[in-house]
């Protein structure tokens, strides 16, 4: 059977999404209205790309460890209790996913048989393979890191061509756009100084570094306008691109 024409650049993307996008216009928690907007959004862009999706979620709508390190959590407790935060943000997912008409599985880096499967690479890059997106919990599996370095681990284990991390900005600017109306938005920025300028909020330099050593490239975009997710996919010079 032959592919259907695409247009799209990107044939395997893996989409980094943060805790603050379950959250939507909340402080805290899962905003459903919000995450199936995001599941119609996702459904319309793999039908007109065809793309292989892979997402990584993030937890810090629910809990991040270093806030709570030091009140009497250890820090490594804390980061557990954050990688399963990213695992109830991926069970809602998977399931408003599901409801839009979107296959989707969800896999784990931390334990969890109930819930979800354990994350293996080759049980991953089949349902890529098969059409299916597969969102990815529990961060790394490991305390100390973020969803961000997950998101670079992840990306290079199933092949990704890039990452693309959805933000509430529409990409990186020399100075915080907030505070200063001048400021300057970069279209484009090496690795090199996103890790020499510390002010240059893009990832961890653990993920940059990573990415870096394996020329893979990120992209920082807008998640709140809507067609953003395609445009990014099909290569359009939105956000920032760091590579
Ligand atoms: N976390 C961790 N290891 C990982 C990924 C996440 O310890 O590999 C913990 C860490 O405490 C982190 C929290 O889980 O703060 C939630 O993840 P993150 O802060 O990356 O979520 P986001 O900012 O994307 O919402």
């Amino acid at each position: 059977m032959q592919t259907p024409p695409t247009t799209q650049t990107h044939k395997r993307v893996l989409l980094k999404l943060s805790g603050e996008q379950f959250a939507g216009d909340r402080e805290y928690g899962v905003d459903p209205i919000f995450v199936n907007k995001l599941a119609q959004e996702l459904a319309e862009t793999i039908a007109a790309t065809n793309v292989q999706l892979a997402i990584i979620v993030g937890g810090g709508n629910i809990m991040r460890g270093a806030s709570v390190a030091k009140s009497g959590i250890e820090r490594a407790t804390g980061d557990y209790m954050g990688m399963l935060a990213t695992l109830i943000n991926g069970m809602a997912l998977v399931d408003i996913l599901k409801a839009n008409g979107v296959p989707a599985r969800l896999q784990t880096r931390v334990r969890s048989d109930q819930v979800a499967e354990p994350f293996t690479r080759g049980r991953g890059l089949r349902h890529l393979e098969k059409g299916r997106v597969v969102v990815v919990a529990g961060g790394t599996g490991t305390p100390y890191v973020t969803t961000d370095t997950a998101a670079v681990t992840t990306a290079l284990e199933l092949e990704c061509d890039m990452v693309i991390k959805a933000t509430k900005v529409d990409g990186v600017y020399d100075k915080d756009p907030k505070n200063h109306p001048e400021a300057v938005k970069h279209d484009n920025l090496t690795f090199g100084k996103v890790l020499s300028d510390p002010e240059m909020n893009v990832m961890d330099n653990a993920a940059i570094s990573l990415a870096m050593d394996n020329h893979l490239p990120i992209v920082i975009f807008d998640l709140l306008t809507r067609g953003n997710i395609r445009r990014v996919i099909e290569g359009e010079n939105i956000g920032t691109k760091v590579s």
